[in-house]
């Protein structure tokens, strides 16, 4: 049982020296517990977070600990009563080809419905944060003008599909050509801006003409800074993440210029996924959309439990569209 852990906290961005590959043993279910072998493993852009000494939502890494991920596996030994072997399930787990988990900690999937895959992806957490990120905070009416930063990914796919279904206008912003053509000829994305080529502000400026009413916010940094002059009144910031900034080792001082929240009455909101503690209604709904196929979705999956960490270093070049999966073992 091979295990990635945290070998020593990363100053800036993330290496190969920040991951070391050890030998654990598979451990034994205890009672109430199942012993899961790990099929796929997300990595995450939060994780990022995890690996900083510092208060965030999620409890910081020890070096030399176990890391956790989303992971969907197989229950090969059940000691709970809700489980049996054979069983996919789904839950935060290691970064680990097996480990035990308490049955409260996991969530069945079905394999009927989706390749279980996405039980991490667009029928998981980064689903589920598109869903109540848009829907409960961008407040969308059909007509507004959105704007979605790292469109091309997991969680911004899937907020521009919402938009682009409720009778939004959609204008994706994302860091590779390839990336604006998926937006635009297979999501329905109205116009895609590729911030990596153009000058962003212009570009926006151009693609909504009567401004933008909601801006879907997960990157920050300059991307966020060229969107801002497009705000209408009342526009809907949701900021749900700053992935430009997580291997920043000096953050910009800020927010002080606030002048446009006052004066364009603007309401900008973060949130966690957490939050949400029943994703029940959000899993139902989107599982419904890709069922009925009014909801795309890709996986960049990445072969083999030992390139886990290239997979999430890819995170911070952009490799993937969709969302990044580590294939550990067979399904
Ligand atoms: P993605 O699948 O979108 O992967 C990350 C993407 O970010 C990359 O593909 C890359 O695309 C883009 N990116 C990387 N570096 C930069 C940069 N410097 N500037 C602009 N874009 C960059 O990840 P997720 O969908 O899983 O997560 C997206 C965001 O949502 C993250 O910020 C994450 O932390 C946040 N999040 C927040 C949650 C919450 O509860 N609030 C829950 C889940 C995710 P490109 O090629 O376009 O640059």
């Amino acid at each position: 049982n091979r295990q990635w852990r945290l070998a020593a906290r990363p100053t800036g961005e993330p290496t190969h020296d920040t991951f070391e590959l050890v030998e654990a043993g598979v451990p034994d279910p205890e009672h109430g517990e199942v012993l899961v072998r790990t099929i796929y493993q997300s990595v995450d852009p939060y994780m990022r977070g995890r690996m900083r000494d510092a208060e965030s939502y999620a409890e910081p890494w020890e070096p030399g600990e176990p890391m956790r991920a989303g992971v969907v596996g197989e229950v090969v030994e059940s000691r709970a009563d809700r489980f049996d072997e054979g069983d996919v399930v789904t839950g935060d787990l290691l970064w680990a080809e097996y480990a035990t988990a308490t049955a409260t900690e996991l969530r069945r999937v079905d394999p009927s419905l989706a390749p279980v895959s996405t039980a991490v992806g667009v029928l998981g957490m980064p689903g589920v944060t598109a869903f109540h990120g848009f829907m409960d905070k961008g407040k969308p009416q059909a007509g507004d003008t959105v704007v979605v930063s790292a469109a091309a990914g997991a969680v911004g796919s899937v907020v521009g599909q919402l938009a682009s279904a409720m009778g939004c206008d959609v204008i994706g912003i994302a860091g590779a050509e390839e990336k604006c053509d998926w937006l635009t000829d297979d999501l329905g994305f109205d116009a895609a801006v590729n911030y990596e080529e153009e000058d962003v502000g212009r570009a926006v400026a151009e693609a909504a003409p009567g401004g933008v009413d909601v801006y879907f916010d997960n990157v920050g940094g300059p991307v966020t800074d060229a969107v801002w002059p497009s705000l209408n009144d009342f526009a809907r910031v949701v900021a749900c993440g700053q992935i430009s900034l997580y291997n920043a080792t000096e953050l910009p001082t800020g927010p002080r210029k606030l002048t446009d929240a006052v004066q364009k009455r603007l309401k900008i909101e973060g949130f966690i996924v957490r939050d949400y503690d029943r994703w029940g209604h959000a899993l139902r709904r989107l599982g419904g959309l890709v069922r009925d196929g009014d909801l795309q979705y890709r996986e960049h999956v990445i072969e083999g439990f030992e390139n886990a960490p290239d997979a999430f270093l890819g995170l911070f070049e952009g490799i993937n569209i969709g969302k990044t999966l580590v294939k550990v073992g067979e399904e």
